[in-house]
């Protein structure tokens, strides 16, 4: 068998249960994975991170065995999460290809840099999930960890699984698709890859979001699959049966990254065009806003009046939310923006009413 590289196909689809639970469901669910025909990579959590004690923790050792049997049979590449030295020391032992770092993981640098100097030098193959809370710098910082450790950019790979944020909505983890973006043009060399199975909580939500990267040009999908997804011993309710993962990878629609049709290359430049244009307008018109706001300045501290003025704002507010749906813009979005240009907008009247 060939050694697996990252960057070798693209997309690359990695799929297997959540955890590995006995013999019988790691390789059966393997199995009927290969048999679909759109799984690159077999994966199966080990050791699992898991919130509260006393929850199913994972079998161990003995359950790379069974891993490596799935390997066996299939002539699939395997892949585990690893969160120590010894993990590491053990998955290689029993012929892993691919590891992951899991979000709970990438949040440690302790750990990040142990994990790091027990690859390097073994032409490891990794995957490195977002850690939980939204910091892209935390997640640069664990792949720099393992570039000065001497892992080559092409063996690393991103993986985003969103982000535990409160307030969520229908998803288990924000998506939060910007930063992931960001993190992709902080490593433009490393294959990002979308983890649906975290970020939904529920096989229902599974396609969409699938498609959702595969638009925005990721490089392939991290999803968990198990023969009997509602017996799970963890992940229960965001599992798919190996034939339903089949049937879902075979819909999303991976469109091509570049096209050379004249026709769409002239369209392309006069949209983009449009667009540069009303940025160049939006901040003309947020120019004058805050000029108008140092006018305001002036006339406060002229007659000795405090800045916030709360019922003014929040009636700004309450006028501008009520035309978003009207404009086709979500709620969420206009007070992003709202709650912006307030803070550009007291910090112009308080460089005035301070001058
Ligand atoms: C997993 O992939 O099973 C897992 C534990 O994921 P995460 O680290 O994203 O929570
Ligand atoms: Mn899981």
């Amino acid at each position: 068998m060939e050694k697996f590289k990252l960057g070798a196909k693209r997309p690359l689809i990695i799929s297997g249960p959540c955890s590995a639970e006995t013999e019988e469901q790691t390789l059966t669910t393997c199995r009927q994975l290969a048999a679909e025909g759109v799984v690159d990579v077999l994966r199966a959590g080990i050791w699992k991170p898991r919130t509260r004690p006393g929850t199913f923790e994972g079998v161990g050792l003995k359950g790379l065995a069974w891993l490596a049997e799935a390997k066996r049979e299939t002539g699939l590449p395997i892949a585990t999460e690893v969160a120590s030295a010894k993990h590491v020391e053990s998955a290689l032992e029993f012929g892993v290809d691919l590891l992951w770092i899991g979000a709970r993981t990438t949040v440690n640098p302790f750990l990040v840099q142990e994990i790091a100097e027990a690859c390097a030098g073994n032409d490891v193959q990794i995957l490195i999930k977002n850690p939980m809370h939204p910091e892209v710098a935390l997640w640069a910082g664990a792949v720099a960890r393992f570039v000065k450790a001497g892992t080559p950019e092409e063996n690393i790979g991103l993986l985003h699984r969103g982000f535990s944020v409160g307030g969520a909505n229908h998803l288990r983890n924000n998506p939060m698709w910007h930063l992931a973006l960001e993190m992709q043009s902080l490593c433009p060399n490393m294959m990002m890859l979308c983890d649906p199975s975290h970020i939904c909580g529920n096989r229902e939500y599974l396609q969409e979001i699938s498609q959702k990267s595969a638009d925005l040009n990721y490089d392939g999908l991290m999803v968990e699959s198990h023969i009997c997804p509602v017996e799970a011993w963890s992940d229960a309710s965001q599992q798919l049966e190996p034939k339903a993962l089949g049937e879902m990878i075979r819909s999303i629609n991976w469109r091509s990254t570049i096209s050379d049709d004249p026709e769409y290359l002239q369209s392309l430049a006069r949209y983009r065009e449009q667009i540069d244009q009303i940025d160049a307008e939006l901040f003309e018109l947020l120019s004058r806003r805050m000029a108008i706001a140092d006018n305001i300045g002036r006339v406060k501290r002229e007659n000795d009046v405090v800045i916030l003025q709360s019922g003014r704002w929040a009636s700004i507010v309450d006028r501008v939310m009520a035309q978003a749906a009207k404009l086709h813009l979500s709620e969420e979005f206009v007070r992003t923006i709202l709650e912006a240009i307030h803070v550009e907008s007291i910090e112009h009247q308080n460089r005035i009413m301070n001058n």
